[in-house]
């Protein structure tokens, strides 16, 4: 028994928890698994939780891999009971974890065949507290991603989850959970007279049997019945038929696990609720090559639309050389008559440089000027509206538009001599370290006071994640989108050259003419330049060359 516990009782979290990480969506981890993994101190997780759940924990989380891996060493149940324990009981001892917990992450839900009632059974009997935070099941989650809903008013008032076999499990392609139940010791009999609707879990090696004992049970031959794979995920897959056809359909489409089986008159309405996989961009998978912190934002808007993203950041943006000039300039952006910004990057570098220094929004000059919609709305989200905005996203657009807002007329009668003025206007210029001169030249011409202040600069990564490159490698991209010519050049420069054809083979997206003109001189013409020179034209780009690929399949 557990003594001195020296986790904080009045913290919401037991010293374990065993949580659901459900079917892999992002999206499907509850907020209650959320917090818990946030106030983890370990993570003990299977196979199939998607890894960026563990994006939620604190960075000195200690995260152990207890999955099953075909041919590897892996942990009996025996071993993992052990370790849960033990981890539970250092925790208990350490008074440096007080409030933190022990999580034991599963797939799904872990009381549906995940084994963890038998993990709470152990700490039970160790004297160890836990809560249990139930995750979407793979048999619910599955069939609602393909479109079928488990139960339903016209055809069936039963679900029943049953396991399809024990050894697929073992292999290693499951959520470290071991079936129960050889297909033997299911009553199958039962099964098919009850009918409803039955979702199989582990059951792809087995469906062929399964299938026929449900068949030799006296189950209606033409029985609708869907095979899920990879539920949730943007790579789901999924084959329709009925109990007589839907293994061999299965095996046709190489379907491997994970994927539950589900069996019952539900599947038909597949037809009307197929919402998942009729996304504009689903069964896309799209490389983004812009920053980090862009990339997320960006591929954010693709995820909703269907697509798979794979994020390969070729670009970093970091502080500029003179950092000391950087800091005086924002400190006295106030004494100008405006400052201005020509890109997104300009306005976030700014923002946080002025929150080092403790300014906040009424230390803005006075004027504010933005170079296009991206950088406009960059400043929307620190709460500062500009003044002036150029559509376009170019120097000399902003500039007239500058001379317009700011300009005044020398000569004494201002109908003879429209030519505008900008003498005794102080602007300020926050922007990359390398960047267009036509602006400052523009505004100099018309005798503004300029002062030109790089706040950052932008680096090229020394490599790509090895995700982004194995991508590259095998061919499996539909798009490589290029949201500036730099993030075309750096990709050019870190990516491996032996790899600089396989880019020439997928299809390229540009955001606008200066980055197809880049991609043009790199060898790497784009397929398509977005009409509107912005995120969003992108997103609407690569919408519109989906449909006209879906009209093409349909015309062929
Ligand atoms: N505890 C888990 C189930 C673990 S058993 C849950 O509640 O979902 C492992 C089986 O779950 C797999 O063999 C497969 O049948 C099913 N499964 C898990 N994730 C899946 C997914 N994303 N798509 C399809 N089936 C999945």
């Amino acid at each position: 028994m557990a003594k001195t516990p020296f986790f904080n009782i009045e913290s919401p979290y037991p010293v374990a928890a065993l949580v659901g990480a459900g079917p892999g969506d992002f999206g499907l981890m509850t907020i209650a698994g959320a917090k818990a993994l946030a106030a983890a101190a370990v993570v003990i997780y299977d196979a199939l939780a998607n890894p960026s759940f563990l994006t939620l924990c604190d960075s000195d989380v200690e995260l152990i891999y207890v999955g099953k891996r075909a041919r590897e060493h892996t942990l009996t149940q025996e071993e993992i009971n052990a370790l849960l324990v033990k981890k539970c009981r250092d925790l208990m001892k350490n008074p440096e974890y007080e409030g933190r917990c022990v999580v034991r992450l599963k797939g799904g839900d872990p009381f549906v065949f995940g084994r963890g009632g038998e993990e709470g059974q152990v700490l039970t009997e160790a004297g160890i507290p836990f809560m249990v935070i139930p995750g979407v099941t793979a048999g619910i989650a599955g069939a609602a991603y393909a479109g079928i809903p488990v139960t339903h008013r016209d055809f069936t008032s039963t679900v029943t989850f049953i396991t399809g076999h024990q050894r697929e499990v073992a292999e290693g392609n499951a959520s470290g959970a071991e079936g129960d139940d050889e297909v033997s010791e299911v009553d199958y009999d039962a099964l098919a007279k009850l009918g409803g609707t039955l979702v199989f879990y582990m059951g792809v090696k087995n469906l062929p049997a399964i299938t026929q004992r449900l068949l030799t049970s006296g189950m209606d031959a033409n029985t609708p019945a869907a095979v899920v794979r990879m539920a949730t995920h943007p790579e789901q897959q999924t084959v329709v038929g009925t109990i007589k056809t839907i293994a061999e359909a299965a095996q046709k489409a190489n379907i491997k696990a994970p994927a539950i089986t589900v069996i019952g008159k539900v599947v038909s309405v597949r037809d009307q609720l197929n919402w998942f996989e009729t996304r504009p961009l689903f069964g896309q998978t799209v490389l983004v090559t812009r920053t980090r912190q862009q990339a997320s934002e960006f591929g954010a808007l693709l995820v909703n639309l269907g697509a798979k993203v794979i994020e390969a950041p070729t670009i970093e943006i970091v502080k500029p050389t003179d950092r000391q000039a950087a800091l005086a300039a924002i400190r006295n952006m106030i004494d100008y008559d405006c400052v201005v910004f020509t890109s997104a990057n300009g306005v976030l570098s700014t923002w946080q440089a002025m929150q080092a220094l403790e300014l906040d929004g009424r230390d803005f000059a006075a004027g504010v000027a933005a170079i296009g919609p991206a950088t406009a709305q960059a400043l929307e989200s620190i709460g500062i509206t500009p003044d002036v905005v150029a559509e376009d996203a170019i120097g000399e657009e902003l500039a007239s538009e500058l001379i317009e807002y700011f300009g005044h007329n020398t000569r004494d009668d201002p109908d003879q001599d429209t030519e505008m003025n900008l003498s005794g206007t102080r602007f300020l210029l926050l922007r990359a370290e390398i960047a267009r001169p036509a602006l400052v030249d523009m505004l100099r011409k018309a005798h503004a006071e300029v002062d030109d202040v790089p706040v950052y600069q932008t680096r090229t990564p020394d490599s790509l994640p090895e995700q982004a490159l194995e991508a590259i490698r095998n061919g499996t991209l539909d798009w490589i989108t290029f949201t500036s010519a730099s993030t075309a050049k750096n990709l050019h420069i870190i990516l491996p050259e032996h790899l600089h054809a396989a880019v020439g083979k997928c299809k390229r997206l540009s955001i606008g003419p200066m980055t197809s003109r880049a991609m043009d001189s790199l060898g790497w013409p784009p397929t398509a330049e977005a009409h509107q020179h912005d995120i969003p034209g992108m997103v609407e780009t690569l919408l519109s060359e989906a449909l006209k690929a879906k009209e093409n399949r349909a015309g062929n």
